[in-house]
Order: structure tokens, then C-alpha cells, then sequence
């Protein structure tokens, strides 16, 4: 049986986070920069964010944190939202940063009138020196703009915001406490000048909010109760409630927990980018990446993430999870609710030539063997089918256990197993064209039992099957002599142009996704890729985007078992 889908909130960092602060109505908010498209990690922070306040009965704010108008692009903002809901969630409300520019601005005022903030116009090196030189080690000290009056530092801060300074000529800092231990207490910068127009404010503004000026004061806005982040933030939450303690009254909890990666994946932007750029894939959404459209395309299930999410579980360390594990959890999770067809990959053409009696007989089929609450779908049987060439070789052997001439295979669902009589091959490729067969009706038991799909006229269709394997050779491509583009795995990418898919595969998709299979809830509803199935004996599949009315083009989820050699 499935893990309880609550058991990362049950016990563990989330349950102890709720418990020091076990509020009647939770609120919480998922705070990504529309800078990107998201990853397989930030379907962690989603699953966290939205889930525990789901699960407190509360609610959770999409926050667009756009405060860094130099990386923002519309696209990101509607495929964040896209993945969210796609994720199975739905906003409390979707806010933006931006749209507390002004009364972000009016604290900044306050806090330079209560002598914790001033301007200051040193560099990067001087900054370096007052806190505390090369190593770290010399003596930390503030610079001489620290001792600026209230009025002096309102008027610059006003000359900032009227554009009377350029970018690095002038900005905002708290004042904290340098003698603390704590780097994030070191007088951190509040607002810079960028001469930039935003996404949403236009020219309005000159300045613009750093992070850490905004992020506690818009959890406090919104009245978070948890403010969850991840670790890399940890020292971050003295500054966090630093600032809070002198402006608002409203105090939310932030709390860290551990980054999710994936080895051997590449998450980062700049490389993505260039691998965009430079076609080394076909897009941000090719299923090769580890993005969550590219994840989303190929045909994962969001439920299956948030069964990985909640099955690794939630502590205050980083984890490294190798994609086999992830490959895992989809598998089971597709186990249990997809059903299951006949595909062939490579077909080779079978007359079974005492098969005249069931040309035409339609078989009924069961779409899952475990689960009888999937129904079942009727097929033709036709005395000519398609069998894939792996499954016949030309030469017998005692150790194998498929067709091969003189030798019996079992048909899935057919009538009789049958035994290969002869064969006919191309002249100038020697591949195999025709195997002539009969029905075995004595070998009640075959050792193996083989997929196949009915000829033309059967309702059994043409399709494209793209299977996908790790991009790189190596796993760390970047290492390799004369770059990653030398590494990269000519069959990161196989397509079979000429596959064939049983005709069930129109009531497969007629009716997709498939929550009654299996008690599951409607995520995933809507895109192709929610036409999901077992192919018998090859893998898992979704549709791809790809496909039009004429031609359906598959993608490989995972393969049926790990493969032990990578
Ligand atoms: P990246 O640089 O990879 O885009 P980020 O930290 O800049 O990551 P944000 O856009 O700020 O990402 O992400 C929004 C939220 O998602 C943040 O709270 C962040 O902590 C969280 N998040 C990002 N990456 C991960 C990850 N790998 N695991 C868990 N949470 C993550
Ligand atoms: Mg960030
Ligand atoms: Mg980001």
C-alpha cells in the first residue's frame, strides 16, 4: 500500500515546526523568483509550503518575489502558477512583492527616522574591509556614512529614490550589529538604485528592495504564521526577525529545511540556458531535463512527485537523491494506476497461417491484471499481427525462450501459443521481412509470453516512441576534457518511427487520466501527457505534446525495472 500522503506533516521537522507554533489557521506562502522556470526542487518547496497548510486546514500564498527586475519575465510568472496547480494546489491568493513597493518604502523612511538605517556610498572592497578584510579576520568597523543624522540619511535615501544617484553610487543599509557573530547581522543592504523598469511598477521606481529587506516584512504583511525556507536561509532568520522586531507587529516564524537535489542532474539557469541555446536539447520543456515542464512533458505524474517528496520526508539537512530512487517511486506510483497495453517498438510482420478461424475474433482484454476496477477493452485478433523484432531470432537456441523457427512462443490474451515455420528476409538489408507461424495448440504453458498488436484494419495504430536515457556519458560533464559537449550520450535520445499501438489505446485516452483505477485524485487533468499506460514488457508512456490527430508520439516515462547497468 501507498504511504500516507500526510506522513511528511505527521511526525518529523514539519510536525515539530507546527507544534512550536500550532496557530488555529496557518498561513504560509510559496515565495520562488519569476526569474526561471522551476525544478524538480522547488516541487519540494511547493509540496511543503502548500501541503502543510493544507493539512492545518489553513492556506498558502503563491508570492511572486519580484523584486530584481533585471530577470523577470512574464513567461515564468505563468508557468510558476501553471505548476502550482498542475502540483495539485491551488493559491490562497497570488501576490507580488511589488505590490508592496510603496508601503515597503514608507518603512524604509521609518527605519531610517528610528537610526537603524543610513546611506552609504562604499564599494565592494570597502565593504569587504569593514567586515573584516580577506580571511575574515581583521577587526569589523562601520564606515564613516554610519554616523549621518536621521535628516542626512532621509534626504539621500529621497535623492536615491528621485534618481539623483546611478546603480553602486549609493544604498541603503540597516544598522544592525556588527560585533554579532553573525555575517547576516553586518549592516546588510536594504535598497539599491537600478535603472531599470520593473514587469509591474514600469519606471515608477529608481530603487528597488533586497531581499532581505522584503522577504520578512511581506511574510508579516500577509500575516504568515511559518515562514518555511530552505537552510542556505538559516542565519538569515536573525536578520529575518531583526527586522520584523523593529518595524511590524505582526511576527511570523521562519523556519529552514533541506534542500532536495537530484545527482546528476543540472538545475542551474545559465547552464540550462546555453543547452537551449546551443540545442543540445529541443527546449526548457525537453523531457531530458530535470525542469518541472520537461518532467511534466515526458509524462510523470505530479502525484508521483508528491509521493517522492513525502517518501523522502523533510529534515534540516540537504539530501542527494540519486534518480534511480526517483525513478522508483514513479514506477510503483504508475504500477498502481495506469493501465496496461499492447505496444510494439519494432514490428515485425507474423501470418499465422492456420489462424482463419479467429480472423476477426474480438478478445476481451482486462486494462490492468492487478486491478479489476480498471475494466477491460475489446480487441480483434487477426490471423497477420505484428510482433517486435527483438522478441524472434533466425537462429534457435537452447537457452532461448522466444520465436525463433521450430520454437513456440505464447501471444499475450491470443487463443494459442504459435511456432515459427519459416521466414523471408530483405535481399539487400538482410533484416527480416515475414515470419510465417502456426497456432501451437498442444503447448498449453509457453516459458515466455510476448506482445503483439494487430495488422492493418485491427484499429491498431502507427505512433513515434521516443526513449529517453541520460544526457551525459559522464556524470559530471562539466569535468570532462574539452567540456560537456563532448560528453553528451548519442542516445540520450532513441526514437522508433515505426511503432505500433494496440487499439485500446483510444479508449486509454478517451478516458485519461485514470483516478478511479486507483483512488486517486484528478491531478494531471487536461494535457496530453496525462495519457498514461503500461506498455506490456517494454515501459511506462505518456503522450507527447508533439502528437496531432494523424500521428501519436510517445514518450518513455521510466523503463519497467531499473536497469542495472548505468
Ligand atoms: P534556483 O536558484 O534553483 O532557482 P532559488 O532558491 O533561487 O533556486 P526561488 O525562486 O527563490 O529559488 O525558489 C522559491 C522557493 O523554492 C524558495 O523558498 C527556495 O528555498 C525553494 N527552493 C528552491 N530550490 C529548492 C530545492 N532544490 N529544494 C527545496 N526547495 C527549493
Ligand atoms: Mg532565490
Ligand atoms: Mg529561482
Amino acid at each position: 500500500a501507498p504511504l500516507d500522503p500526510d506522513a511528511m506533516f505527521k511526525q518529523g521537522f514539519l510536525n515539530d515546526v507546527y507544534n512550536e507554533r500550532p496557530e488555529k489557521c496557518v498561513f504560509t506562502r510559496f515565495p520562488p523568483e519569476p526569474n526561471g522556470f522551476l525544478h524538480i526542487g522547488h516541487a519540494k518547496a511547493i509540496a511543503v509550503n502548500f501541503g502543510f497548510a493544507r493539512y492545518h486546514g489553513g492556506k498558502c500564498y503563491l508570492r511572486f518575489d519580484d523584486t530584481n527586475p533585471e530577470a523577470e519575465e512574464e513567461i515564468y510568472f505563468t508557468s510558476i502558477e501553471e505548476m502550482v496547480r498542475w502540483l495539485g494546489f491551488e493559491p490562497y491568493k497570488i501576490t507580488y512583492s511589488s505590490d508592496n513597493f510603496d508601503k515597503l518604502y514608507a518603512l524604509a523612511e521609518k527605519l531610517i527616522t528610528l537610526g537603524k538605517a543610513y546611506v552609504c556610498h562604499c564599494g565592494d572592497d570597502d565593504l569587504k574591509l569593514q567586515r573584516g578584510g580577506e580571511k575574515g579576520t581583521s577587526p569589523r568597523f562601520r564606515c564613516e556614512h554610519a554616523e549621518q543624522t536621521a535628516d542626512e540619511n532621509l534626504a539621500k535615501f529621497r535623492d536615491m529614490r528621485d534618481g539623483k544617484y546611478k546603480p553602486r553610487e549609493a544604498f541603503l543599509r540597516m544598522k544592525q550589529d556588527i560585533t554579532d557573530g553573525n555575517p547576516q547581522m553586518w549592516d546588510l543592504a536594504a535598497y539599491r538604485v537600478l535603472d531599470k523598469p520593473h514587469h509591474r511598477t514600469g519606471d515608477a521606481w529608481k530603487i528597488y528592495p533586497t531581499y532581505d529587506f522584503t522577504h520578512s516584512l511581506c511574510d508579516s504583511f500577509e500575516g504568515i504564521t511559518h515562514s518555511l525556507c530552505t537552510v542556505e536561509f538559516v542565519l538569515s532568520r536573525v536578520s529575518y526577525e531583526w527586522l520584523n522586531n523593529q518595524l511590524v507587529d505582526f511576527k511570523p516564524m521562519q523556519r529552514e529545511y533541506g534542500r532536495l537535489s537530484i545527482a546528476g542532474t543540472v538545475l542551474s539557469k545559465r547552464k540550462l540556458k546555453e543547452w537551449v541555446e546551443k540545442k543540445v536539447v529541443r527546449g526548457w520543456d525537453d523531457p531530458r531535463l530535470y525542469t518541472l515542464i520537461a518532467i511534466r512533458r515526458r509524462g510523470v505524474p505530479p502525484g508521483a512527485i508528491l509521493e517522492f517528496v513525502n517518501e523522502l520526508g523533510v529534515t534540516t539537512t540537504n539530501s542527494m537523491i540519486q534518480i534511480a530512487r526517483f525513478e522508483q517511486t514513479i514506477r510503483r506510483y504508475l504500477e498502481r494506476t495506469v493501465p496496461r497495453l499492447m505496444l510494439v517498438l519494432d514490428p515485425v510482420r507474423v501470418v499465422i497461417e492456420d489462424a482463419d478461424e479467429f480472423d476477426g475474433t474480438e478478445l476481451t482484454i482486462p486494462f490492468s491484471s492487478k486491478n479489476a476496477a480498471m475494466g477491460d477493452h475489446k480487441i480483434k485478433f487477426s490471423k497477420t499481427i505484428y510482433i517486435d523484432r527483438s522478441d524472434f531470432r533466425e537462429v534457435d537456441s537452447k537457452d532461448y525462450f522466444r520465436l525463433a523457427p521450430g520454437k513456440t512462443v505464447g501471444l499475450l490474451q491470443a487463443p494459442f501459443p504459435i511456432r515459427a515455420t519459416s521466414f523471408t528476409t530483405d535481399a539487400a538489408t538482410g533484416k527480416v521481412t515475414e515470419i510465417r507461424a502456426v497456432f501451437d495448440r498442444e503447448t498449453k504453458k509457453p516459458k515466455t509470453f510476448i506482445q503483439w498488436v494487430g495488422a492493418e484494419g485491427s484499429g491498431a495504430r502507427a505512433c513515434e516512441v521516443r526513449v529517453y536515457n541520460p544526457l551525459f556519458k559522464s556524470d559530471n560533464p562539466y569535468a570532462v576534457e574539452g567540456g560537456y559537449l563532448n560528453d553528451l550520450n548519442p542516445d540520450s535520445e532513441v526514437v522508433y518511427p515505426d511503432a505500433r499501438i494496440e487499439a485500446g489505446f483510444d479508449e486509454v485516452r478517451a478516458r485519461a487520466p485514470w483516478p478511479e483505477a486507483a483512488g486517486e485524485d484528478k491531478l494531471g487533468k487536461g494535457g496530453p501527457e496525462s495519457v498514461r499506460f503500461q506498455a506490456m514488457r517494454v515501459a511506462y508512456f505518456a503522450v507527447d505534446s508533439d502528437s496531432t490527430d494523424d500521428k501519436i508520439v510517445l514518450n518513455r516515462i521510466v523503463s519497467l525495472k531499473e536497469d542495472k547497468e548505468k
